[in-house]
C-alpha cells in the first residue's frame, strides 16, 4: 500500500484534498468558457470519467461572467485558471469558484495578489500557487541554467508561501511544473520536504496521449509511489476525457484508485498459449461491458503459468488446445469447449 504524506488538509467545494484523501484526479475543459452549453456538457462527461474537480480558463470578462452561470449548472467544484489578471482572480472568486490556480509570478503587484488573498478568505476559496521551470528567469530576464532551476524554483515557492501565510491564507494547494521528467520528481520532493500543503502533480507539455502518458505515468507514478501528490492533471493534447482515464490509470495501478468496473488481466502471450488470446481477450473484454462491479477477470493462455498468475482473480479462464479451463479464486469450476468460453464466463460473473 501507497503511504501518503501527511499534509493540511484543504477543502476545495465538497471535496477534501490532501493526507488520508483520496487522490483527486482533475482536468481541464477544452472548450470555449463562454459556450456555455459545450462547456456543461464536457464538465459533466469528465465527472463521469472520474473527475472530481474540473479547471475552466477564464482569460476574459466574458469567461468569468459564463464561469458564474456555469458554476449553478454542475454538480462538481470547479478551478478557474488564472493567469496573468487580478482581476479575473476576484471575478472568479466572486462567482463560486472553489479553487483558484495562479501563477503569483505573472501578478506583478504585490498589493494584487493580497486582494486576491483577501477575496479567496471571505469566499472560502482555496488557491493553487504554481511556479513553472518555464517562467524561472534571472533578475536580467535571462533563462536559468538546468542545474540551477530546482533551487530557485523552490525559493519562489517559499517566497510565494511567505506572502500567503502572512496573510493568514493557509487554503493553499502546491504545484511545480516542468516538462522533464527527472525535474518534475525532484523539485515536487523537494517541496514536499519543505512544506506540509497538499501538492498538484502534473507534467507540462506532455504531448499527443501516445506520447503524453508514459512520461506522465513515470513522473506521476514515482511521486505517488512514494506518497507525493494530492491531486493530479495529465496533460495532453486531446478530448480531457482521455487525460481522465489515464490518470485513472496510473491511480489503478498504484492502488489509489477504487475502480467500478471491471478489470481485466490478460497474459502476454508465449508460444505455450492454447488458443488466440487476443482474440479471446478482445470477447472478453466486451462481454465484460455489461458488468458494471468492480471484479477481477483474467484471460491466461494455459494451464503452465494461467492458474497461479490468476489466482487472485475472481475469475479466470485458462487455455488449452481448443478449451478453457474456468477458475474461480484459483480454484478450477469447470472445464468448457472454447465456443463455450464466453457464455460460461458470463453466467460465472453473474452469479458473483
Ligand atoms: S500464461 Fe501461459 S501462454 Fe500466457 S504467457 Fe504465461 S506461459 Fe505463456
Amino acid at each position: 500500500m501507497v503511504k501518503r504524506r501527511k499534509t493540511k488538509k484543504v477543502g476545495v467545494g465538497q471535496v477534501i484534498i490532501g493526507s488520508s484523501a483520496p487522490v483527486v484526479i482533475q482536468s481541464m475543459t477544452k472548450v470555449p468558457t463562454v459556450d456555455i452549453a459545450r462547456c456543461v456538457r464536457q464538465i459533466n462527461q469528465l465527472v463521469k470519467a472520474g473527475c472530481r474537480l474540473v479547471r475552466i480558463a477564464v482569460p476574459t470578462r466574458a469567461d468569468t461572467t459564463a464561469f458564474a452561470k456555469i458554476v449553478r449548472k454542475v454538480n462538481v467544484p470547479l478551478i478557474a485558471d488564472v493567469h496573468f489578471s487580478p482581476m479575473r482572480a476576484i471575478e472568479a472568486i466572486e462567482a463560486g469558484a472553489a479553487k483558484v490556480r495562479l501563477n503569483p509570478g505573472n501578478i506583478k503587484k504585490r498589493e494584487s495578489i493580497l486582494r486576491i488573498i483577501d477575496a479567496a478568505k471571505m469566499h472560502k476559496t482555496a488557491i493553487r500557487i504554481g511556479v513553472n521551470e518555464a517562467s524561472i528567469r534571472d533578475l536580467k530576464k535571462q533563462a536559468i541554467p538546468i542545474e540551477k532551476r530546482i533551487a530557485l524554483m523552490l525559493k519562489e515557492m517559499k517566497k510565494y508561501v511567505r506572502l500567503f501565510e502572512n496573510r493568514k491564507f493557509d487554503q493553499l494547494v502546491l504545484s511545480a511544473k516542468s516538462s522533464d521528467v527527472l525535474r518534475t520528481i525532484e523539485i515536487n520532493r523537494s517541496i514536499a520536504d519543505t512544506f506540509d500543503y497538499p501538492i498538484h502533480l502534473g507534467l507540462t507539455h506532455a504531448g499527443l496521449p501516445e506520447d503524453a502518458q508514459i512520461p506522465s505515468a513515470v513522473a506521476l507514478g514515482t511521486l505517488l509511489a512514494e506518497g507525493i501528490g494530492d491531486t493530479i492533471r495529465v496533460s495532453a493534447a486531446a478530448n480531457p476525457i482521455i487525460e481522465t482515464e489515464i490518470a485513472k490509470q496510473i491511480l489503478i495501478s498504484l492502488g489509489l484508485y477504487k475502480r467500478s468496473e471491471p478489470e481485466l488481466i490478460v497474459c502476454p502471450m508465449c508460444a505455450r498459449a492454447g488458443i488466440d488470446i487476443t482474440r479471446l481477450a478482445g470477447l472478453v473484454e466486451k462481454a465484460l461491458l455489461a458488468i458494471d462491479k468492480p471484479l477481477r477477470v483474467a484471460v491466461m493462455g494455459c494451464v503452465v503459468n494461467g492458474p497461479g498468475e490468476a489466482a487472485d482473480a475472481d475469475l479466470a479462464v485458462c487455455a488449452a488446445k481448443n478449451k478453457g479451463y474456468l477458475y474461480r479464486k484459483g480454484r478450477k469450476i469447470s472445464t468448457v469447449p472454447e465456443s463455450k468460453i464466453i457464455p460460461t464466463l458470463m453466467k460465472e460473473l453473474k452469479k458473483l
